[in-house]
């Protein structure tokens, strides 16, 4: 089926149900006044010309309108491209033309950044495919449309029409990586791709149109757009968005106010939760489950989310943008030793292999690239052919990039990126296990472990730690946590106490960011 057909059929089953909470702009829609958005804007799409496999890119922050542009440009089969609300001039400028939006629905400002004001500078004659910017709000920007535009008497049976030409396998979305490794890439998903997606991840915490889920996580990002706002459209959940970016006291306030049954976070995200020195003030007692992903998600904030958040049947799902994204997640019935150390078994309809470096598939138990393959693969990088047969080989793999291991029950273990992996002197060390020891500190609340270059072993280890709230922690108690306890060569030999790390938008840790600023530092 396709993303609005799906729309139908949930408006048909719970059309007086709570479908979309926006705290920030004090919105509450039910399923029936989404779809009238939803349609409305279609029609206005329509009537710009806007048609099938044309781009319409969205530069915005979480806000409702994000919601009905994705569900609208669905409705009438054209490519959404989410456009990364931390981009700037040249990043917007080189996405724009790298796809050939012919529409932009773009905020007008987002923190500090204004919008309108780079869209202006990057100027008509730079983006000739550009035809329309809508401009989010009532305010009028020149000769741009607003998006009181865009909502038009909706036309139903003109839409009805439409829904009947397209197919679950059309691009209906342009989705870019996090850019953790580097510049981000497009990945072209189908309707089939993100609406199972989010099937499979919602039926994996048993969601119906009785959950709330709390999408703190962006919207531009797969996990907002996917495992929020797709699981919530294929089981009739709420989606609540606690404001226009992510800020732990509002997801609080959020979870209390609403009584959210579901959190998605990654794991960034639920440390600094914990991390609220106030946090058992807010009754949070309605959580039940939810998604951690995104980056290795350490034992300890695990087992901490469950007994301190309520979270007991929360899961861990991994995959990457490329495959929709999930391809496996714990599932609340699984041992909790497998809930908390492992990111569960492949789901539904997808495959999981682990390989060796000459791509045979490797032992139970031994570590190797993880792929994937089946409905959730991508169709490509857009407009990237060569990259596009660098992931996905001639049988239909996805090549991860990641290392795993899988043990005889499939369980998988993420160990690591390939691109991360330290060398030192000829000794492999992979990060995470140093983390996950790191992290085991009681002053420690977030670790990341990196390698520099060093003259004399090739790397060195290197790590930088934000401690807890209100704990005073020093690099050498940190050193001496680790003697004797890891062996001598993943001992890090720079330690920086920090009260940030370098991070994507999505929440993740940009270690080759890290790793320049300290290469900067050493000299
Ligand atoms: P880029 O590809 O642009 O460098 P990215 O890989 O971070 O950025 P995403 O597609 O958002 O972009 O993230 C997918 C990656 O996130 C995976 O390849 C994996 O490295 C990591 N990841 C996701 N979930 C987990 C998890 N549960 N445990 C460990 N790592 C995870
Ligand atoms: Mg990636």
């Amino acid at each position: 089926t396709t993303i609005g057909q799906a729309l139908l059929n949930i408006v048909a089953d719970h059309g007086d149900g709570l479908a979309l909470v926006s705290r920030h702009q004090s919105i509450r829609w039910t399923w029936a006044q989404l779809l009238a958005q939803v349609d409305a804007v279609a029609t206005g799409l329509l009537a710009l010309g806007v048609g099938k496999g044309d781009r319409v890119g969205i530069w915005a922050p979480n806000c409702a309108e994000w919601t009905v542009i994705q569900f609208a440009t669905a409705r009438i089969g054209a490519i959404l491209v989410n456009i990364n609300p931390a981009y700037r001039t040249s990043e917007v400028d080189y996405a724009l033309n790298k796809v050939g939006c012919s529409l932009l629905v773009t905020a007008p400002r987002f923190k500090s950044s204004d919008y309108v004001a780079m869209l202006r500078e990057i100027g008509p004659d730079r983006l000739p495919a550009l035809r329309h910017v809508v401009v989010l709000g009532d305010e009028r920007h020149g000769g741009w449309l607003n998006w009181s535009d865009l909502l038009v008497q909706a036309d139903p049976a003109r839409l009805t029409g439409i829904e009947a030409s397209l197919d679950r396998n059309d691009p209906i979305n342009i989705q870019f990586t996090s850019g953790t490794t580097g510049q981000p890439k497009g990945a072209t998903l189908t309707h089939r791709n993100v609406l199972n997606n989010g099937y499979f991840s919602a039926r994996t915490m048993r969601l119906t149109a009785a959950d709330r889920l709390c999408i703190p996580v962006p919207l531009y990002h797969c996990f907002g757009m996917v495992l929020g706002n797709m699981a919530a459209l294929t089981s009739g959940a709420a989606m609540v968005y606690p404001g226009e970016a992510y800020d732990p006291r509002l997801v609080l306030d959020t979870v209390q106010a609403e009584g959210c049954t579901m959190l998605h976070g990654v794991p960034t995200m639920f440390i600094t939760i914990l991390n609220q020195p106030d946090l058992d003030a807010f009754d949070i007692s309605t959580l039940r489950t939810g998604i951690m992903a995104g980056s290795p998600c350490p034992e300890t904030v695990m087992r901490q989310v469950m007994d301190r958040l309520n979270l007991t049947q929360i899961t861990i799902g991994y995959g990457m943008t490329e495959t929709s994204p999930l391809t496996t997640q714990t599932a609340t019935d699984d041992p909790l030793e497998e809930r908390v150390t492992t990111v569960g078994r492949v789901h539904p309809h997808a495959q999981a292999k682990v390989v060796g470096p000459d791509g045979a598939i490797l032992p139970i138990g031994q570590q190797g690239e993880y792929c994937s393959r089946g409905y959730a693969v991508m169709l490509g990088y857009w407009n990237d052919p060569e990259r596009t047969a660098d992931a996905i080989d001639a049988d239909g793999w996805m090549h991860s990039g990641d290392l795993a291991t899988m043990n005889a029950h499939g369980y998988v273990r993420i160990t690591g990126r390939i691109k991360d992996m330290i060398i030192r002197g000829g000794e492999n060390i992979y990060p995470r296990e140093i983390e996950e020891y790191l992290l085991r500190h009681p002053a420690v609340a977030d670790a990341q472990v990196f390698g520099v270059t060093d003259d004399k072993f090739g790397e060195a280890v290197c790590t930088w730690i934000i401690p807890r709230a209100d704990a005073i922690l020093s690099e050498q108690d940190i050193l001496d946590h680790c003697r004797g306890q890891i062996a001598h060569f993943k001992i890090p030999r720079y330690v920086r106490i920090v009260d940030r790390f370098e991070m994507t938008v999505t929440g993740k840790a940009q270690k080759f960011e890290m790793r320049a600023i300290m290469e900067r530092e050493l000299g």
